[in-house]
């Protein structure tokens, strides 16, 4: 069927309106209409054609939220008007050894929400700026909050999952010092997390702007990184770092905080690379630097239920399709507090 979807045709020109199809829900799909899509900072990087190999028409979009529509004969788990979300994955192969651990996100046939090839047309899969996406029922995700928080669960689906899974993997609770660098989507929901998991949470900042709103997120201290004194006191200090800054900048000046052994993990893709790191801040102290990439189908379910029984939701501020241009504009320059989402309803005539 062709249902509304906001997309554009190059790197170079604006998301506009346009059509498109999706496929008749098969045997095992679940047909869900979306009421709201949060708007990460990777989908400027994918539409813009920041990274390699973005396919035209792109319709970015992998923090899905809605309504199930219809159901697939052999879908046993979804019913028509259960809420659900739908994050990066739609595929994988089902069958190696990371989708047989629950981490699809590390299977090499991984299929993403948009920009991978899919026999659906044009060819590629299309995200979730769009009323409506047709999905196989295994990466499909129940949702537990309540209805009037919906659109705020949305950025959880990228966000909350990018973040929780390192902070998940390397066992941020009490007793541990976590930093987060970067307060944008994926940031404000790290301190969040981190906060609800117990750890000791400090907030790295370039926007002197943000420091009594880290605060309100949950952060227990927070730095302008930019300010050098204020860095030097936390050296040696940090058993984790989750870094989510989307541009390159000095990785040295973060991992002098880590302690012996203490590891920092970059979330944020950046389309040119970081400069080398300094060899010694690391090998001095046996310190690691890694990285991570979203998460697994059953710990996003696992993150979701954390957040509903916790109360934890996106802070969000919630606009018209016909705003996104606006919206990657104002991404560009830090201006989110902390994550746009669209409002489906308005991809009308
Ligand atoms: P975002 O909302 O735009 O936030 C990024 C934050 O980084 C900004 O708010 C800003 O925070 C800081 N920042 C940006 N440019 C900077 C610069 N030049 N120098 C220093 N700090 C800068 O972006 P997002 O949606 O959170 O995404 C962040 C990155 O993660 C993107 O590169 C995105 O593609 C990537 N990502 C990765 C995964 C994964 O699986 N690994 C998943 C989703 C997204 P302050 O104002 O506080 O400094
Ligand atoms: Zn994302």
């Amino acid at each position: 069927m062709t249902v509304k979807a906001y997309g554009a045709h190059a790197g170079t020109l604006p998301l506009e309106p346009m059509d498109i199809i999706r496929r008749a829900p098969g045997a095992h799909d679940v047909q869900i209409d979306i009421a709201y899509c949060g708007v990460c900072h990777s989908d400027i990087h994918q539409v813009r054609a920041e990274w390699a190999g973005t396919l035209y028409p792109c319709v970015p979009g992998h923090e899905i939220v809605g309504r199930v529509a219809a159901v697939g004969e052999h879908v046993h788990h979804y019913r028509p008007g259960d809420l659900v979300g739908v994050g990066c994955i739609v595929d994988s192969c089902q069958h190696c050894a990371e989708c047989d651990e629950g981490l699809e996100n590390y299977c090499d046939q991984m299929v993403g929400t948009y920009n991978f090839p899919t026999p659906d047309a044009p060819g590629h899969t299309l995200g979730g700026y769009s009323q409506q996406i047709v999905v196989h029922e295994r990466y499909v995700l129940r949702i537990r909050h309540p209805q009037e928080q919906l659109a705020a669960v949305a950025p959880l689906l990228c966000a909350g999952i990018t973040t929780w899974s390192p902070l998940r993997h390397w066992q941020a609770g009490p007793g541990k010092k976590v930093g987060v660098v970067g307060i944008g989507g994926l940031g404000h929901m790290g301190i969040k997390l981190a906060h609800a998991m117990g750890a000791h949470v400090v907030a790295f900042t370039t926007s002197e702007a943000k420091r009594a709103a880290a605060k309100a997120l949950g952060a227990d201290e927070v730095v302008v990184s930019r300010n050098a004194h204020e860095m030097a006191q936390h050296s040696n200090s940090f058993d984790l770092i989750l870094n989510t800054v989307a541009a390159p900048h000095n990785l040295d000046i973060f991992t002098a905080l880590l302690r012996r052994d203490g590891t920092m993990t970059l979330v944020g893709a950046p389309a040119t690379p970081h400069d080398s790191p300094e060899v010694f801040n690391l090998i001095m102290k046996r310190r690691s630097i890694a990285g991570s990439m979203i998460g697994g189908i059953p710990e996003t379910q696992e993150m979701l239920d954390f957040c509903a029984e916790h109360g934890i939701v996106a802070d969000i501020e919630l606009i018209r399709a016909d705003q996104i241009n606006t919206a990657y504009e104002r991404m560009l320059k830090g201006d989110v507090h902390y994550r746009f989402v669209i409002d489906n309803a308005t991809l009308t005539d």
